[in-house]
């Protein structure tokens, strides 16, 4: 279900690596991703998340008069949230904002689980400051499935990257969160290095709020055997993270020809 709200801001300052502004025109997101940390930054007290989707209808008004006075910074487009979820198919409000932020030049960095951005590559290849982030857990569609059931497929996701490079947009990949014992760091590192992300930002499983009783759930029912594994890292144990960083940082080099950035 879908509500129309009116938002007071548009842009909120954020504190993200390299982005100056947040904006999200969308609260809830219907990708249901089961490792979504999203409803604690955002105080979601709505019902399940990803059953409720506000859409901020007045959001390309009230960007529009802040961009005529804001100092001119890198905004991030869908920080909490994804700008490119259904609901942007029928409100057009991501595309509306981008069509602002072109107008008054902003850089602008969006991150996506979506194959729905392609609609909008007429816009984002005028930028002059642009980025593209794609994220990907795993090259196991299965997986993905189970843990991403609203996104778009992995096949989907690289054909964006390769589309959206092939545009001459700076592109990257968003490797996060690892699912300790699920993803296949060397076969994703391999599927990765077939579209030639200029850099991969690399994400641990966030403890935050609601993640652990969604991620326990989602282990009990589709991998029992990992109960006991998942348990030690769910109650904070982080050495499964190490041997995952060594893994990505002999592919990074080898594989991909980019560098690796780690996520904090
Ligand atoms: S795409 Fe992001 S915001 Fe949406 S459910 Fe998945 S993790 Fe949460």
């Amino acid at each position: 279900m879908t509500k129309e709200i009116i938002a007071k801001t548009a842009l909120s300052p954020s504190k993200l690596p390299g982005l100056d502004y947040a904006l999200n025109p969308y609260r809830g997101c219907q990708h249901a991703c089961v490792y979504c940390y999203a409803p604690s930054v955002i105080h979601w007290d709505k019902g399940i998340w990803g059953d409720l989707i506000e859409a901020k209808v007045n959001l390309p008004r009230i960007l529009s008069k802040e961009l005529r006075v804001k100092k001119k910074g890198v905004v991030g487009l869908g920080t909490v949230t994804d700008p490119y979820q259904q609901a942007e198919k029928k409100y057009e409000i991501t595309r509306r904002c981008l069509e602002l932020l072109l107008m008054h030049d902003f850089p602008v960095c969006i991150q996506t689980k979506s194959s729905l951005i392609l609609r909008d590559i007429d816009l984002l290849k005028k930028f002059s400051n642009l980025e593209v982030g794609i994220t990907l857990t795993t090259h196991d569609d299965s997986l993905r499935e189970k843990l991403e059931p609203g996104a778009s497929t992995v096949e989907e996701r690289l054909h964006v990257l390769s589309e959206i490079s092939k545009n001459g947009i700076k592109t990257w990949v968003f490797m996060g969160p690892v699912m300790p014992y699920l993803t296949d760091v060397e076969a994703l590192m391999g599927t990765i290095s077939m579209v030639k992300p200029d850099y991969v930002l690399v994400d641990k499983l966030r403890m935050k709020e609601g993640v652990k009783d969604s991620v326990s759930g989602f282990i009990k029912e589709f991998y029992p055997h990992l109960t006991e594994k998942y348990e030690d890292i769910l109650s904070g144990e982080e050495n499964y993270f190490l041997k995952i960083l060594e893994a990505i940082n002999k592919s990074c080099d080898t594989k991909i020809g980019a560098k690796y950035i780690l996520y904090h």
